[in-house]
Parts: C-alpha cells; structure tokens; sequence
C-alpha cells in the first residue's frame, strides 16, 4: 500500500499554519499592554473549559487559535506585559523565539558531537563569547581546561556543580562501587541563597543537616568570618568541606556576597566555590557594572547565570562556566555501546551530554545566537542600562514620600521598599495594586520585614510603566 505523507509533518501546511501562530504571537504582544496583567480565573476554572477526553479525529488550527483566545489568555498571567515587575522578569525576544523555533524544526539532539556536529561547536563558540562579553576570567574559555554549557535552569546549573564537587572531592580514582565516603561532605550557602541550593544538594543525597547556612550581614550578605569558621570547625571535626554557593545577586533583595572572601575560605579547605549570579549576571555585559559582578570570578570553579531572566533569550536558557572540565565529565559521563563513535574516542571532540543530567539535548545555542546576532551586545547593554536608570528613579520616588521607606539598599534595577505603617498595611497594598491589574509587583522577607519588591526587566517595559507604577503605589498606599 502506497504511503500518504504524514499530515503531521507537511511542509507546505506547516508553512501555513505557522505563518498563522506567528501572526497570532505577534497580535498578542500588540494587545497584551490591555490585559490584567494577573490572571483573574478560579483553580479549576481552565480544566472545566477543556473537553474532558484527547480528540480522536484532527481538529483544524482554526478551532485551536478560538481556543487560546477564549480559554489559554484568560488564565495567563502575563509575563510580557510592560507592567510586569514580579519576581525577576523572564524577557524573550523576537530573535530568540525564531531561534527556539529552528531549534524545534531541525529536531536535532545533540547528545554527542557525532550527533550533530553544528548544535556542540556553536554552543562551545556563543559561550565563548558571552564569557568574553560578561568579563569573566579566562579559566573559563574553552581554549583552556574550562568552557561553558547550556542548561535549562539555574537550579540545574547548581545541581550540576555540586556533583562535580562530589567528584572532585571523592578523588579522581573514585570506582563506581565507591559510593560511601568514609568523611562526611558538609556544603555551605548563605542564609539568603535561592533555594535551588538545599534542593540541589538534597537531590544529589547531602541531606539539610550537612548544609550550613551562613548567617547575613545587615545587608544580606554572606558574613564571610562566619564562613570561614564554619569550615574550620567541620574539618576539624574530620568532615569534609566541599562545596560553597555564593549568590551575586540574591532573589530576595539583590545582594552581593563578598566572593574574593568566600573564595578565600574556600581555597584554603580545596572546596569547590560555585556563584550564582542568576539574575545579576546580564549586568556585567555593561562595564559600569560589572566589576562586583565578576569580583573573585578567577578562584571560582563554577559560574552560572541564566539570559532567560534580564537578556532577552527566552526561557530556558542558564549558561554555566567551569574553570576544570574534568570533574564535571568524571561525574556525569556515560559511554554505553550504543553511543560508541570514532570522534569520541578521539578526544578531540566535546559530548555535552557529559556536562549535563539528561542524555538527550536540545539544540539552545541557536536562540543566543539569534539573540547576539539580531540585536547585539550594544542595545542589551543599553537595556540593561535604562533599567537600572528606571529603577534608581522609582527608588528616588519612594524615598521621596514620607509614606515609604527602602528596605533594601536598591541593586541594579531591584528596588525593596514597604510602607512606615507596617508589614500588614504593605501586605495589602500590594494585594490593592495587583488587583487593579495595571502593574504586578512581588514580596520577599527582608530581615524582620515584609518588603514589596519591584524588578524592572521586562522586554516591553518601558519608563512610562515604572512610573505608572509607582502613581498606583502612591495613589492606592
Ligand atoms: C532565579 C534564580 C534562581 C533559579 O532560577 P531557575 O533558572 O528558575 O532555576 C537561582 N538563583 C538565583 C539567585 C535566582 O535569582
């Protein structure tokens, strides 16, 4: 019997087709400045509109578009709305977006080089000239021992560099039998660390108990004597000190820990020193800011931030940079039979599924690509820039009314502030500006008080909304 081609994959539909959804992207960003920027549906709300069995027959694109306006939009809460100011924004762009699409329709996986050569040299070669571009230390170039790699997340970026850790402390001639350590490994992070840290470290089996959260200063960062201490006490009581995350950047108030000190303690213990500048680390495309950023990046073994949150690649994309591959490919590479290739034997070739937890992997280095290409390093400096200009003025707007007060020193374009009243009329504020849907802010704890956080990053964001928001703020406070 003669085959049809598949209607799933015909060119010439798909080109239709596609056409369409790019069309209704691109009316959506046109409208979505119109929407509540908060979904307003009840849990429940988008299941109950959705047939309860899968179709048996083929449905046209037609009946699909009707069904993302009517059931998809309503119960989106909208991180490309320009009065998005929540969390840290996940900005996106148009370049990004075509690159995650040709990702999607080359198909490729590019577990091993041999499995397509193009989606492991362009990912090695984009790294390559980010680390260039952030100013970070040479150790992490390809060139050398070091390189970086795309993950999905900054949580696996951490999970990543701890099994490496792991690695590197056991010993280079660990067996796989080996799995018991006959010392205990002890991890320390600061108390303000994401919490991708204690859940990173408890995937990898280094339960609670053996992480140490470092008190913070008055300004949220790691107190690095308090470090320092901590180690030594582990050590001399026959434990291992192997792995320290500082934060560049925290999620809740944006602070800096000291790393030149960190990576001090660490060095001298031989622990693995991992920063995660997951938000932050996009400012260090511009060289005003970018000192603190990279600050004690040369004794780091590990360093991760993620484009998908303040670089416009839309999400997922964490890069990670390692000074020393070899614990990292120890750790996690697997050469079954059926993966055997001449390349690989080699050595002269990089396999990134050694670099990472799943086997399989997407072809992400086009969408920073595209990314870099289309739009260049110079106009994501000058976002970056505007951003940070915008939120100092929303800062200065805030000091300037004796309602307010800044909770934390403002960093980048992260402002931390409350009303003088008290946590429980901030609280409700918060709830009050929300829920009039024109911007959307977020809260964090900062030290004793409960703080409303404002993180300008959006992709459309532009100096008007900062304003709107504070004339919500100030006209609902
Ligand atoms: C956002 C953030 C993370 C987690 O990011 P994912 O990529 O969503 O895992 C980790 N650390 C810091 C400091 C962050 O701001």
């Amino acid at each position: 019997m003669p085959s049809e081609p598949v209607p799933a994959f015909d060119p010439e539909r798909f080109r239709r087709e596609g056409r369409a959804i790019v069309d209704w992207i691109a009316d959506y960003w046109h409208a979505v400045a119109e929407k509540p920027v908060q979904s307003p549906v009840k849990p429940g709300w988008v299941r109950a509109q959705l047939p309860p069995q899968a179709p048996e027959q083929p449905e046209q694109l037609d009946a699909v578009l009707a069904d993302l306006d009517r059931v998809i939009v309503p119960g989106l809460t909208h991180w490309q709305h320009p009065g998005f100011f929540a969390y840290f924004p996940a900005s996106t762009s148009g370049p990004s977006i075509l690159g995650e699409l040709l990702s999607a329709g080359l198909g490729v996986q590019g577990m091993l080089w041999a499995t397509s050569p193009a989606c492991t040299e362009l990912e090695t070669h984009v790294l390559d000239w980010l680390r260039e571009l952030l100013g970070l230390p040479d150790r992490f170039a390809s060139t050398g021992t070091g390189g970086g790699v795309i993950l999905d997340s900054a949580s696996t970026g951490l999970l990543t560099a701890v099994v490496a850790a792991r690695q590197r402390a056991a010993g280079s001639d660990v067996r796989d039998d080996d799995t018991s350590h006959s010392r205990q490994l002890v991890a320390y992070a600061s108390a303000g660390a994401h919490s991708s840290v204690e859940k990173g470290l408890r995937i990898a089996g280094i339960s609670r108990q053996w992480l140490r959260k470092i008190a913070t200063n008055a300004h949220g960062q790691m107190d690095a004597d308090r470090l320092a201490s901590a180690m030594d006490a582990d050590a001399q009581a026959g434990r291992i000190p192997f792995f320290v995350a500082a934060t560049v950047g925290t999620t809740s108030s944006g602070a800096f820990d000291p790393v030149p000190l960190i990576a001090a303690a660490a060095r001298r213990h031989g622990a693995w020193l991992h920063v995660d500048a997951a938000w932050a680390g996009a400012a260090a495309l511009c060289p005003e800011f970018r000192g603190p950023i990279v600050a004690g990046a040369e004794a780091a073994d590990s360093w991760g931030f993620n484009p998908h949150k303040w670089m416009l690649v839309n999400f997922d994309c964490h890069t990670l940079w390692v000074a020393d591959r070899g614990p990292l490919v120890q750790a996690l590479s697997m050469k079954p039979d059926y993966l055997r290739n001449a390349a690989t034997e080699s050595g002269a070739v990089i396999d990134y599924s050694d670099w990472q937890v799943p086997l399989g992997r997407r072809f992400r280095s086009l969408k920073l690509w595209l990314t870099l290409r289309m739009i260049g390093a110079a106009a994501l400096r000058q976002r970056i820039r505007d951003h940070v200009l915008w939120a100092t003025e929303f800062a200065g707007w805030v000091r300037d009314d004796p309602r307010f007060e800044i909770l934390a020193e403002p960093s980048l374009s992260l402002v931390c502030f409350g009303l003088r009243s008290g946590d429980e009329a901030s609280a409700a504020l918060l709830d009050r500006v929300n829920g009039e849907g024109r911007v959307l802010l977020s809260s964090a704890r900062i030290g004793s008080r409960h703080a409303l956080r404002l993180a300008v990053g959006g992709t459309l964001t532009r100096r008007e909304d900062v304003e709107t928001a504070w004339k919500e703020l100030s006209r609902l406070a």
